[in-house]
């Protein structure tokens, strides 16, 4: 087994980024599913601006529309070609605009994109997205489509040059691929086998994230703690976070996802021991019945599942824990919903992913006998979701009267403007909506913001001011690193640090220049 090179890829500068008019061609990435494909486009849009494309404003109509498709969730398929169907009607009218699909259902579907819908120009698979660029100028070279889909992974995506949604936060693959063989699980066909980068180069991206202004990373896995697997070190993963731990101005560390069977106590106890290591674990169950998980090839059992979280939990009590759960897995009878029931309710999961089993094709379980028919399991999951909402809303309940702090966020609080509130992530990854008082200073996403929690609803907290006191802002580098983005957009010089403020009606007193908070939608 030959590992990807770790080399950084350079990508060349592109003449079709150059429109017949002299001017840069404008792009936009859609993602559909999980936190690798977004990872991977930001990875697509950084090979895109590398060769001149220059991304599209927020509303106009891009020269190249890029999909970054998910095979895993839901009617991936249906989604995929209703996009391209509407697509399409723009296409001919928008002169030159070129379709490129990538990610897990090309890499599934491969000339099948194109024979549903022949006006794609690329297909590219989830093992070669630097050669994006390249395939956009040898399709309108050519004037013809290009499919490119390797099997294997040449260079770790990590190498490519990547625009990264946020400059506050950042995500760190570690590996890819998977060695597991979940028989729901389409990921291991298209990832391939896990593949572990070393850990001076995740260091060394984890440093450069934090020369940049990010506080904050998580690491990114399929199985984040069977890394180290390729090299023989069964503790790699603990030692990695007490490694990343040590960068100095990375402040919050968290990871997705950990496998149940390989979560090892050194990594609780690396979790535990390393400051910046967030109290939060999100880790997948996806049945509380043992039948079923050995259905599944999930080698944990309910048991082994509830014991890790208990060690967890006696070490950080505060840890918020969540999960994934699949309801209707072929032969789940009443007596497996039940233990999943019963499971839930012994784990308190601060939230949980849950999903209604649908065939994927190729996977093993798609043609395992005794399908559970579709109203039993929208019944089953019904039940589920019905017994997690009130399970969240007690777990967050506790909160309230805590003090927590809170990392300010861009984009993530849609009703902020109307009622006067900024969002943001406590260190447990809670959503928190904090009160911002008249007359306060503002913080900008990136910075930590202390508040006591004084409401609980099951998909967040409230952190109201009772006396309108300002808020107690510790404004971080990540914010510094905010006022440069919004500056260099502005094409003004950053401001030192100071604040905006809030007029006496609620209104943001900021003007040109001065940090901006992006609210709503
Ligand atoms: S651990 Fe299982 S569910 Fe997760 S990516 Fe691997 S095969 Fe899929």
């Amino acid at each position: 087994m030959t590992s990807p090179s770790a080399a950084p890829t350079l990508i060349a500068p592109s003449s079709a980024a150059v429109a017949a008019d002299g001017r840069a061609r404008t792009y936009e990435v859609r993602t559909f599913g999980c936190q690798m494909n977004v990872h991977d486009s930001e990875r697509l849009s950084g090979s895109l601006e590398s060769a001149g494309y220059v991304r599209a404003d927020a509303g106009a109509e891009a020269d190249v529309i890029v999909i970054n498709t998910c095979a895993v969730r839901d009617n991936a398929a249906g989604k995929l070609y209703g996009t391209l169907g509407h697509l399409k009607s723009r296409k001919d009218k928008h002169e030159g605009m070129q379709i490129a699909v990538g990610g897990c259902m090309a890499q599934m579907d491969k000339d099948a994109v194109q024979t549903k819908a022949p006006w794609v120009d690329v297909v590219f698979g989830t093992h070669n997205m630097g050669s994006l660029p390249s395939l956009l100028e040898r399709a309108r070279h050519n004037g013809d489509a290009e499919l490119e889909i390797l099997e294997s992974l040449e260079v770790f995506p990590s190498t490519l040059p990547t625009k990264r949604d946020s400059v506050y936060s950042g995500w760190v693959s570690i590996s890819v691929g998977c060695n597991n063989t979940c028989t729901f699980c389409i990921v291991p066909h298209l990832r391939g086998k896990e593949k572990d980068r070393r850990p001076g180069d995740i260091l060394n991206e984890i440093r450069l994230l934090a020369d940049d202004g990010a506080i904050e990373v998580t690491l990114l896995g399929q199985n984040v703690n069977s890394y180290g697997v390729e090299f023989g070190d069964r503790q790699a993963f603990g030692k990695l976070l007490r490694a990343a731990g040590e960068i100095p101005g990375i402040e919050r560390i968290r990871f997705t996802s950990p496998h149940p069977a390989a979560f090892t106590d050194d990594v609780i106890d690396a979790m535990a021991e390393t400051s910046a290591v967030m109290p939060q674990l999100h880790m997948p169950l996806q049945s509380g019945s043992d039948r079923i998980l050995k259905a599944m090839r999930r080698s944990y059992r309910s048991e082994r599942f509830l014991g890790i979280l208990d060690r967890v939990r006696a070490q950080m009590p505060h840890a918020a824990i969540s999960t994934d759960i699949i309801v209707g897995f072929p032969g789940e009878t009443d007596e497996d919903f039940e233990d999943t029931l019963r499971v839930v309710e012994q784990a308190r999961f601060a939230s949980a992913f849950t999903f209604q089993y649908s065939i994927r094709e190729g996977t093993p379980a798609a043609t395992m006998p005794d399908q559970v028919p579709k109203a039993v399991v929208q019944e089953r999951y019904k039940r589920l979701a019905a017994l997690q909402d009130r399970i969240s809303l007690e777990e967050n309940q506790k909160q309230v009267g805590r003090e927590v702090q809170v990392m300010i966020s861009a984009g993530e609080g849609k009703k902020d403007a109307a009622t006067h509130r900024l969002t943001g992530r406590a260190e447990d990854n809670r959503l928190v909506h904090v009160e911002l008082p008249a007359g306060s200073a503002v913080p900008r996403p990136g910075d930590i913001v202390t508040a006591t929690i004084t409401h609980a609803a099951p998909f967040h907290l409230l952190a109201d001011s009772p006396d309108g006191a300002p808020l107690q802002i510790r404004r971080t580098r990540a914010g510094d690193a905010w006022d440069r983005t919004q500056a260099e957009s502005c094409g003004v010089p950053a401001p030192a640090s100071t604040g905006a403020s809030v007029t006496a009606d609620g209104r943001r007193a900021v003007g040109l220049g001065i940090p901006t908070l992006r609210v709503g939608p």
